[in-house]
């Protein structure tokens, strides 16, 4: 399996300001010396040596993620305006996908907001096939999307919609093992787990890690253990996720402890705080490996969800 992050942002889409953009051209600018510019190699050997937070970004769209089965099949976690950005690459790429299944971990806005904008929703012949274990959620679904917030509703789109109620305890899905459980968040949220051809990743957004989800139960082991990637919740750093207890999320090093104590191979830091600049979130980071390194342990490796970023499970 494949997965491409289409949005990684907490809360409210987050759009480089002018202003931030204007500090970025100057720090790039102060940087440059006259070797740097001499030739078109020493031009771009410059920029791939600026930080990732000057050169770059770790994207302001709010979440959506592309899994591509081993067969190439597509399905879609959430549909925050990150959608919107993988409704255009699907066109740009010329992919003839026409069924797209979705499933939604809750329902927040930062989770929905994109929907009207899924291009592929208006498309005859499409079918889009949404996910969720709560029970009567496509009215949640359908709520987010009419008048006086939006000039139409549903009935506008013009694929195929079918909205299933997520029953026991695991759905195969385009040749994917799905499972998923709940987790701790206003409201309650889903977290997901993928499972093909011997390799597994865990999608858990919007979740504040407890001490119930650290219990080796049964239950717990079957979810959480030993996957290759565990995308997971790392909003806040140590210091606010304290203050903000009961928000619904996590810390970066708490992540690090929950991906430590289960066994996953790669941890990837999501749903990033709109307040923080690119340059604190790639702080988080920092701050992440050095735990990971102060707790001697070798796994998990440590990366930090980006826009446009494909990690291969
Ligand atoms: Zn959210
Ligand atoms: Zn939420």
């Amino acid at each position: 399996m494949t997965v491409t992050f289409w949005g990684v942002r907490g809360s409210i889409p987050t759009p480089l300001t002018p202003k931030q953009l204007r500090s970025r051209i100057a720090a790039v600018v102060q940087r440059v010396t006259p070797s740097d510019i001499a030739s078109q190699e020493a031009r771009e050997r410059f920029l791939t040596r600026l930080p990732p937070y000057l050169f770059g970004s770790v994207g302001g769209n709010t979440t959506c993620v592309e899994i591509r089965t081993d067969d190439g099949q597509i399905i879609i976690i959430d549909a925050g305006s990150g959608i919107r950005e993988l409704g255009v690459d699907l066109a740009n790429r010329g992919d003839t996908s026409t069924a797209f299944p979705i499933l939604i971990t809750h329902f927040h806005w930062d989770h929905l907001q994109g929907l009207p904008f899924f291009r592929h929703a208006y498309i005859p012949g499409n079918s889009i096939t949404f996910y969720s274990p709560v029970r009567g959620y496509a009215e949640n679904v359908r709520h987010q999307m009419q008048p006086p917030f939006f000039p139409v509703d549903m009935s506008a789109m013009n694929a195929a919609l079918e909205f299933v109620e997520l029953q026991g305890a695991t759905l195969r899905l385009a040749g994917v093992d799905v499972s998923w459980r709940k987790m701790n968040h206003p409201g309650g949220s889903y977290a997901y787990r993928f499972a093909q051809g011997g390799k597994s990743f865990i999608f858990a957004t919007d979740a504040e890690i407890n001490e119930a989800d650290f219990e080796k139960s049964e239950a717990n082991t079957r979810f959480f253990a030993d996957t290759d990637l565990l995308i997971l919740d790392a909003q806040y750093t140590l210091g606010e996720a304290i203050e903000k207890y009961d928000w619904g999320h996590t810390s970066p090093s708490m992540a690090v402890d929950f991906a430590g104590v289960w066994k996953a191979k790669r941890l990837a830091l999501f749903h990033h705080e709109p307040l923080y600049e690119d340059k604190k979130i790639y702080r988080l980071l920092r701050t992440a490996h050095w735990y990971k390194h102060h707790l001697e342990t070798a796994q998990p490796e440590v990366v930090l969800a980006q826009e446009g970023m494909v990690l291969g499970v």
